[in-house]
């Protein structure tokens, strides 16, 4: 077996909110202070602490009112309640008065034989009743185990008696085989870790189903005051006994050294002390120990850099993203200088240059440059009181230019541009944000009057294609003469370079992603580079213009008729169309959140930091191991504060309704006699020529049943959103110059509506439409889409056309019901939500639709009751031909 599964088995118990084992959360209980206590529980758990342990056995506490009190302020924080409890305490009263305050399954620390058998049985009977877990100790009448027949025996006595007797469910003992202290200076002592691995091994081995666990600290006592030798100890424990088959241990979670990374010398030196492999074993450990005291604790290194000149301290703040020092080292800058200004002009600016070559040298990433941008909003908001003073209100006189950022009509895509305004203000640029879903004339009459110097436009939909265009023939019709820049999702440089440049006869610039911004405007806006810059661009795209219309030329379409009649072939004889156990329409208004996280695909979010690898891969990686890592660890605190706090609801919706084909379209009826249509989707058909391949032309609409066929067959919808509060969250962290922290959210917010999405699917399948019920897949698999059935997303390419998002929405009236919106180019908002069909059918697939015939638009249109030029204008991606070019041939 390989250590990744072994551990990823193991399970941490935190210690740290234990009075016995805790100077510091000893001193919170008996203040009183609660609230700190409890911050102490949740660290653990954010450390990965998947039980908490807590102990009040202190002399001077009411240690079952504090033990009472401790549990109940636990259960209302669900970021801390999420982990189960384990009551610890010498005394029952007090393990009794715990047990009645947890909610879900607690585990008991501890029962054992110390007292004699009766009073064991009537504890482990007692136990029972609260339906607890329990760790058992390696204790009997004559005392603790010591050696490794000792242990066993012990356990196995235990074992018996709980099991034969008290009917207790082995797999809810867990025995604890005493772990001692070792490298003591006496010899007896020498081998005791040695006893309980062997111990745990055979523990493991005999009594079946059973856990074995035990405090792992305790092992290396006789090394207190040096933690780093401490760690190494327990992590070498661990590497043996986990192995041994420990599962469960009381250690602190964010304190374990990873074995590999235990320096050599270190690492061989405590394995001779844990395994007792040598007699001199110990005085080996203590020769080498002094040195890596203090040395392997990585803080203390880390602040030798507060030793240095202020202006050192401010660049190493900004470039680390730290903003612990930034407002005393800023106030240091301020009085060193004769103006605020200059600190902004001179150490600030200098820090910040330093971020950006950095981060254009490949040697920084997105989200630490996001936290660069943070610490310097910090210090400048420090300085301007002082700023005020001098009436010196714009703080920055020397920018090097100003850029408008906006999402077009229509269209909310945010966190790209936001990240975009983001890395252009750390490159010293004045950045106007004017947000999302802003119509051309505001655009234009903004830059005007912020007298801008370039223009940016973001968007994540297809229509936002045309309506970047309509802004760029604006710009051309009031004759101005800023750049343009075009990006996000949907864009990409052949439609920039085909249709929007077109348009606008000064520079039109696609941006790939934010780390490219800063270039493309560096470039544009510098008087010595720009126009044989822009002259590169113009020619660049003049090319890619001129190869496109060859290509268009050289592909071949099949005519729609003949891709009707090569339809996906499903044998409906031999099909019963699932009849769903809840049809009709199915809400959940306010969906626990705590279940959506754990079902997360990370890898999106990592791409949205624009970091790119295979979750959890990505957190090891050499080169974006450490941002991702430290990326995640700030996302998985702000996901607990999320939802402990509970900064949006989570609502989404199912309608299931009868549904057959009729040619390309789907009809839904409102009765399952079908005789009252309730609404009509339309669907599109791919028309690529197949080149003798035995491929079918895909349509949705392939995958429900055709009407002639006689069988009853359904056709599912959904709407999921998760943004209800976290715009307003990610605004009011962007207003305290956070927005690291708000973009962070955006993520998050998009993570739990896709989440939610897949979830929701999960219960369709098994539980509302129901025709998998026996489905079991892990999140890796359900990510993978390992289930039979589909949810295609209107606006993604097997079903392009937005504007069947209308339909759905009146269908399920999802306005109301979850109180998702869709703009006027049909996008949705808030903007973390999904939508989409369900088709049951084993053989339903995704496909991309392509590019389709003038003969399918014209019959598509006929059909949806709209005019070729509008459905032209919401296809427009998907055209095998160029519309204007044809009215241009025409006239
Ligand atoms: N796990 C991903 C899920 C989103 S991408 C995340 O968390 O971001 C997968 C979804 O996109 C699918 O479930 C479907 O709704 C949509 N989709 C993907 N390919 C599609 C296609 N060809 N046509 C329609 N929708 C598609």
């Amino acid at each position: 077996m390989n250590q990744e599964n072994l551990t990823s088995r193991f399970v941490n118990v935190g210690e740290r909110t234990n009075v016995t084992g805790s100077a510091k959360f000893k001193k919170l209980i008996v203040e009183g202070d609660f609230e700190a206590a409890l911050a102490v529980a949740r660290e653990q758990v954010e450390n990965g602490a998947q039980v908490i342990d807590v102990n009040m056995d202190e002399a001077m506490l009411d240690s079952e009112a504090a033990m009472v009190r401790f549990l109940n302020l636990i259960a209302t924080e669900p970021a801390i309640s999420r982990v189960p409890i384990m009551i610890d305490s010498s005394k029952w009263s007090v393990i009794e008065a715990g047990l009645k305050c947890v909610q879900g399954k607690a585990i008991v620390n501890s029962i054992s034989m110390k007292e004699g058998e009766e009073a064991f049985i009537a504890q482990a009977r007692a136990v029972r009743r609260y339906g607890a877990a329990t760790v058992v100790m390696a204790f009997d009448e004559k005392g603790q185990a010591d050696t490794e027949a000792r242990k066993f025996e012990i356990c196995e006595r235990s074992y018996r008696i709980l099991v034969d007797k008290v009917g207790f469910p082995p797999e809810d003992i867990i025995f604890d085989p005493n772990i001692f202290a070792i490298a003591t200076g006496i010899e007896e002592h020498n081998n005791y870790a040695v006893d309980f691995i062997e111990a745990t091994r055979r523990i493991r081995k005999e009594l079946p189903h059973c856990h074995v666990s035990g405090g792992v600290s305790n092992v290396s006592f006789s090394f207190r005051g040096n933690e780093p030798v401490r760690q190494a100890m327990h992590s070498v424990f661990l590497y043996h006994a986990i192995r041994a088959g420990m599962d469960m241990g009381i250690v602190n979670a964010g304190q374990l050294a990873v074995y590999e990374d235990i320096p050599a010398e270190l690492r061989e030196r405590c394995e001779d002390v844990i395994l007792n492999k040598r007699p001199d074993a110990t005085d080996r450990l203590l020769e080498i120990a002094e040195q890596f005291k203090g040395g392997g604790k990585k803080r203390e290194v880390d602040l030798k850099w507060r030793e240095a000149p202020v202006a050192e301290r401010l660049t190493h703040s900004l470039v680390h993203g730290i903003t612990e020092w930034i407002d005393e080292d800023t106030e240091e800058a301020r009085k060193l200088f004769d103006k605020p200004l200059e600190v902004i002009e001179g150490p600030l600016m200098d820090g910040m240059n330093v971020v950006g070559d950095l981060f254009g040298a490949g040697k920084m990433f997105l989200p630490q440059v996001v936290k660069s941008a943070r610490v310097m909003k910090r210090a400048v908001a420090w300085l301007m009181p002082y700023l005020e003073e001098e009436k010196a209100k714009n703080p920055v006189k020397e920018k090097k230019g100003k850029v408008l950022l906006a999402t077009v009509k229509g269209d909310v895509h945010d966190i790209g541009k936001n990240i975009v305004g983001v890395v252009l203000q750390c490159n010293n640029y004045d950045v106007v944000d004017m947000g999302v879903m802003v119509p051309c004339a505001k655009i234009l009459d903004a830059a005007r009057k912020e007298e801008a110097n370039i223009i940016g436009l973001s968007g994540l939909i297809t229509p936002s294609l045309d309506e970047m265009c309509y802004v760029a023939a604006e710009m051309q019709r009031e004759g101005m003469n800023l750049p343009l820049l075009i990006g996000g999702a949907t864009t990409s440089k052949i439609h920039t370079a085909v249709k929007v440049a077109p348009n606008y006869q000064s520079p039109v610039v696609y941006v790939i992603d934010a780390s490219r911004a800063v270039g493309v405007v560096g470039n544009l806006l510098s008087a010595g580079n720009r126009d044989a810059y822009a002259a590169s661009i113009r020619e660049e795209y003049a090319k890619m213009r001129d190869a496109h219309s060859l290509q268009q030329e050289a592909k071949t379409r099949v005519a729609i008729a003949a891709a009707r009649a090569n339809r996906v072939p499903i044998d409906w004889e031999a099909y019963e169309p699932p009849q769903p156990l809840k049809p009709g329409i199915t809400v959940f208004d306010d969906y626990d959140l705590a279940e959506l996280a754990s079902c997360i695909d990370w890898k999106p979010f990592f791409e949205t930091w624009e970091l790119s690898g295979r979750y959890p891969d990505i957190l090891e990686d050499e080169v974006v191991g450490e941002v991702a890592t430290s990326l995640f660890a700030d996302a998985q605190a702000m996901l607990q504060r999320l939802i402990g706090e509970k900064w949006t609801t989570a609502r989404g919706m199912v309608g299931l309704w009868p549904a057959n084909a009729v040619g390309d379209d789907i009809e839904v009826y409102a009765d399952e006699g079908r005789t009252k249509l309730a609404a009509r989707f339309h669907t599109l058909r791919q028309q690529m020529a197949r080149e003798g391949r035995a491929r079918a032309h895909n349509a949705l609409s392939d995958f429900v049943a055709p009407k002639e066929s006689g069988r009853p067959d359904w056709l599912g919808g959904f709407v999921v959103t998760a943004g209800h509060g976290i715009e307003e969250k990610a605004r009011e962290f962007k207003a305290n110059g956070d927005d690291y922290n708000g973009i962070l959210a955006q993520a998050l917010g998009d993570r739990l509506a896709e989440a939610f999405a897949e979830r929701l699917h999960e219960r369709v399948r098994r539980e509302i439409w129901g025709y998998a019920p026996d489905e079991t897949l892990s999140n890796e698999e359900l990510i993978a889409e390992k289930y039979q059935g589909i949810r295609p997303a209107p606006g993604y390419p097997s079903c392009p056309d937005h504007t069947e998002k209308r339909t759905l929405f009146d269908l399920l009236d999802a306005e109301n019901a979850v109180g998702v919106e869709l703009t006027e180019s049909y996008a949705m908002w808030p903007g973390s939500a999904v939508s989409g069909f369900y088709f049951a059918h084993p053989q339903s697939r995704y496909f991309g639709l392509g590019r389709i015939g003038q003969d399918q638009v014209e019959d598509y249109a006929k059909r949806k009751g709209m005019t070729v030029q509008e459905v032209e204008r919401w296809l427009a991606p998907n055209l095998a031909y160029d519309p204007n070019a044809k009215k241009a041939e025409a006239a």
